[in-house]
């Protein structure tokens, strides 16, 4: 396969380009690629075309996928301090850079400014903690496992790996992935969202600024084209994706039919258990917090609250009187509470779940639909949306909506609401709302979820601990991030060795070698 699609650098600049164009990111520099080749870019907050995007498709991945097999041997033969000090570096400069990071994830992305800025900061821990992996890399060493006899692990990298991204977090979930890839010795190609580039390029550059070898850190666009190249281009190892569950399973299976390793972490429909002893001004926080913040668009996002006795009539008000103040706007106007969604087809997607919830019979207290943005009229802006009186047969309670739309479901006892948490066909966050001790470590013990707040409302785990989910959130055999990322991107090898004392050697045997 060649890379004769892809346009020199100048001959791209030379040409009368209306907008700025996103470039890949090859063997250390962009490569642009002529504007009919691309595709438009929205900033959610105007409805305007801001940037154009490449299409990418299996010539690009196949050009990543070449510089970072050249790049591999000498990124895997790098001594490890060499390795980290560059981490450092880059953990520096994204530092340095978070502002600007920040405004180009709001503009393309619409969130929140303070948002967008938590998100730099959030992926930043997972930078920091691959800046320590020479400890983490270390393996077991056995002296003495039989006479003369030691043994030790070896953890070494697999070669190229590959991670595909959502929208929604651009910089944040990025960063969950390749810091450790990059670490364990392994090059990599990046394909993000194009919704929302922005932010990618930086990174691509912060890189090299923080000394990087080209090639190691390669980013290229498209859509499914792309993704099915990497799925089945024969050099890549492994792939983590971030995304839907539709495109997740079909990452998983094409994946693992073409020999990678691959995780998969997908959608999410998450709930707080409330507890009638709950310290309800907390709880009506923490709900419009989780389901409302960034739209409605996070992974994490808390958009059922199972309401046990009378916690739902006592939260209710306090949820209604919060909603009425909240300011919806353009994510770089300071007084935003909650910017637009990011694209129309998606505003429209989360209109038509609204009417579902109305023609299914669930109580709307609240409508999102009518709402427009004075001055920003083509913007994708939705009103908050609250329900009450949702129940489990309804599709709102059952699908992933991504949007700003929060759910009341009334529960008669803790155990119906465990029950129901268990039971969702998605598992991957969901928190416990209570003053009792017991009650919350019963939660612990009981919600088959694996990220679980106390009294914590979107409890996404620090970045240097794992991250995952079960169900239809997940097509993964390990968790994402933390010790299990370590072992996902590495090969494990156990080495037996024995050095004879000198004049000491054995009668030769043929019987299966013993430990004793
Ligand atoms: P998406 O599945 O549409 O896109 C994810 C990636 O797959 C993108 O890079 C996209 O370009 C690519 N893609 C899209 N359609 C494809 C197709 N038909 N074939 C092959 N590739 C395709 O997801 P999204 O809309 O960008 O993100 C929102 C989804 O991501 C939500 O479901 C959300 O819950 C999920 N998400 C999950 C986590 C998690 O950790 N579990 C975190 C963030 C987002």
């Amino acid at each position: 396969m060649t890379t004769q699609t892809l346009q020199p650098e100048a001959q791209a600049a030379s040409l009368p380009l209306p907008l700025p164009i996103v470039s890949h990111w090859i063997d250390g520099r962009p490569i642009e690629v002529l504007p009919e080749q691309t595709g438009p870019v929205f900033n959610p907050a105007t409805g305007e075309v801001i940037a154009r995007v490449p299409r990418g498709g299996a010539a690009e991945v196949d050009a990543a996928v070449q510089a970072a097999r050249r790049a591999f041997p000498a990124w895997r033969d790098l001594p490890l301090i060499a390795r980290s000090q560059i981490f450092f570096a880059y953990r520096e400069l994204v530092w340095q850079h978070r502002q600007e990071l920040a405004e180009l994830i709001s503009r393309d992305h619409g969130k929140t400014y303070p948002d967008a800025l938590t998100e730099v900061l959030r992926g930043l821990e997972t930078v920091e903690y691959a800046c320590g992996l020479p400890m983490a890399l270390a393996g077991i060493n056995t002296p003495n496992v039989s006479t003369n006899v030691d043994a030790h692990t070896l953890r070494q990298p697999l070669g190229v790996a590959a991670g595909i991204t959502p929208f929604n977090f651009p910089v944040m979930v990025p960063m969950w992935i390749y810091p450790i890839a990059l670490a364990c010795g392994n090059t990599f190609v990046w394909k993000p969202s194009s919704h929302t580039p922005g932010a990618t390029q930086l990174q691509a550059e912060l890189w090299k600024a923080a000394g990087l070898p080209d090639g190691v850190f390669n980013v290229v666009y498209g859509g499914r084209e792309a993704v099915t190249a990497i799925l089945e281009h024969p050099g890549i190892n492994a792939i983590q994706f971030v995304g839907s569950t539709a495109v997740g399973r079909y990452v998983s299976e094409t994946g693992r039919k073409h020999g990678k390793r691959v995780g998969a972490y997908t959608g999410a429909k998450n709930a707080m258990l409330v507890l009638p002893d709950a310290d309800m001004e907390m709880v009506a926080d923490a709900a419009v917090a989780a389901g409302y913040g960034s739209a409605g668009e996070r992974c994490m996002a808390q958009t059922l609250v199972l309401a046990v006795g009378d916690a739902g009539d006592r939260i209710r008000p306090l949820i209604e009187a919060r909603i009425a103040g909240l300011r919806i706007g353009p994510g770089m106007e300071p007084e935003t509470d909650m910017g637009p969604v990011y694209s129309a087809e998606h505003r429209s997607s989360i209109i038509e779940w609204i009417d579902r919830g109305v023609a299914e019979g669930a109580e709307l207290i609240t409508d999102g639909r009518p709402f427009r943005h004075a001055t920003n009229p083509d913007g994708y802006y939705l009103g908050v949306t609250l329900f009450d009186q949702v129940t489990p047969d309804m599709a709102i309670y059952q699908e992933e909506i991504f949007g700003p739309v929060l759910g009341i479901v009334r529960v008669d006892t803790y155990a119906e609401g465990v029950a129901l948490i268990n039971a969702h066909k998605y598992g991957n966050g969901t928190s416990i709302f209570t003053t009792n001790g017991g009650a919350a470590r019963r939660f612990e013990m009981e919600a088959d979820v694996p990220m679980i707040g106390v009294n914590v409302p979107i409890p996404v785990p620090a970045g240097y601990l794992s991250f995952g989910g079960t169900r239809d959130s997940a097509f993964a055999d390990l968790q994402m991030r933390g010790e299990d990322s370590v072992r996902f991107f590495t090969k494990q090898k156990e080495v037996t060795i024995r050095w004879p004392e000198p004049g000491k050697q054995g009668p030769l045997s043929l019987a299966f070698p013993s430990n004793s």
